[in-house]
């Protein structure tokens, strides 16, 4: 945690800023963050206003809006089933916007730019906590290699012209992030918000069983998106050089152990059955946040209480298709 008032870093509050991604989990929570913090010229667009995989139009938009710090969290993304299942989106996409976005930002005097990656793009097997430096070390877990492969190159792309072009570009890597204006899709979700609508939708229908994927063993480290946002904001004002940064929360389950959380939360009191002709995945990514801590960051909210205020939060705001759940239902912690 850290000042709020952007001035009090020497962060402009006037300062132009642009957003790639608002309406996603990690934009969105950028945005509230930014705008808790006192910024006063956020700049927005949807995917239908700006379509970030065309270069013209990423070049058009910066030339005219000259962001002077940009938050690079647009990124096609989603669980284990959606990486096998559109590797083709997986590697073109995330290539394309942020191949458009960093080049763009630099030839038009961007001041600064953070790109965001994933905890998946450490090798399936480097010692954990995983440290930064096992990048490309080892060979990455089949399941993400796409968008772990897209986000390496995005780490490269930031490294790159800040070797060449002095191009101030930095790069966090968050754990597996959830909260409010997660994707619920049934399929295509990752774990934590498909086992919330799972739940629900069971709680809802009166079922006595809820089906997990894979064996429930594989460990996760699991932070809320107000943490992330808040610890991207610290790195935009404090850090800068081609060095990677672990953004972690220290919260690590096992899918099983989330389950029951979820479980709880939803007031579910049937059976939970493991489905293991269901892909498990990386056994274990936890990051290793010595880095963020030099720096005096530590995340805030504690898995539990993040599950219980994201499922009050989804239910209230109606981003369940089932979303007629009785407030009673939500248990407070
Ligand atoms: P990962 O962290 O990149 O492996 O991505 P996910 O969040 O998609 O999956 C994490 C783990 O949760 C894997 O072991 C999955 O098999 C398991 N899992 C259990 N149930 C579900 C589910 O309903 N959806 C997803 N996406 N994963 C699930």
């Amino acid at each position: 945690m850290y000042p709020d008032s952007m001035s009090e870093t020497g962060f402009d509050a006037s300062a132009r800023i642009y957003v790639a991604g608002h309406r996603g989990l990690a934009g969105a929570a950028l945005v509230r963050r930014l705008r808790q913090a006192g910024a006063e010229h956020l700049i927005l667009r949807r995917h239908d206003e700006l379509d970030l995989t065309n270069q013209a139009a990423v070049e058009h938009f910066f030339a005219e809006h000259r962001p002077d710090y940009v938050f690079l969290a647009a990124a096609r993304v989603g669980g284990i089933r959606a990486n096998s299942t559109y590797p083709a989106e997986f590697v073109h996409d995330n290539l394309a916007i942020q191949n458009n976005i960093i080049h763009s930002a630099w030839r038009n005097g961007t001041r600064k730019l953070l790109f965001l990656g994933s905890s998946c793009i450490y090798p399936k097997l480097a010692p954990q906590p995983l440290r930064e430096d096992s990048l490309l070390t080892a060979p990455l877990e089949s399941s993400n290699e796409w968008y772990a492969i897209a986000k390496i190159a995005g780490i490269k792309t930031c490294q790159a012209y800040r070797r060449q072009y002095g191009f101030d570009a930095i790069c966090a890597m968050p754990t597996n992030l959830y909260g409010p204006g997660d994707n619920f899709d049934p399929l295509d979700s990752h774990v934590l918000p498909g086992l919330i609508r799972r739940f629900h939708e069971a709680v809802q229908r009166g079922d006595d069983t809820v089906t997990i994927w894979g064996t429930g063993t594989p460990l996760r480290e699991f932070m809320h998106v107000d943490d992330l946002a808040d610890a991207a904001l610290l790195l935009m004002q404090r850090y800068s050089s081609e060095e990677i940064v672990n953004i972690g929360s220290g919260d690590e389950v096992s899918i099983a152990e989330l389950a029951q959380l979820i479980a709880e939360a939803t007031g579910f009191r049937g059976r939970m059955e493991f489905d293991p002709s269901r892909p498990d995945g990386t056994p274990r990514k936890r990051l290793d946040t010595s880095r963020m801590d030099a720096l005096g960051w530590k995340a805030g909210i504690r898995l539990q209480a993040g599950i219980v205020s994201t499922y009050a939060a989804v239910v209230a705001d109606r981003e369940l298709p089932l979303g007629n759940i009785r407030a009673r239902q939500i248990r407070s912690s």
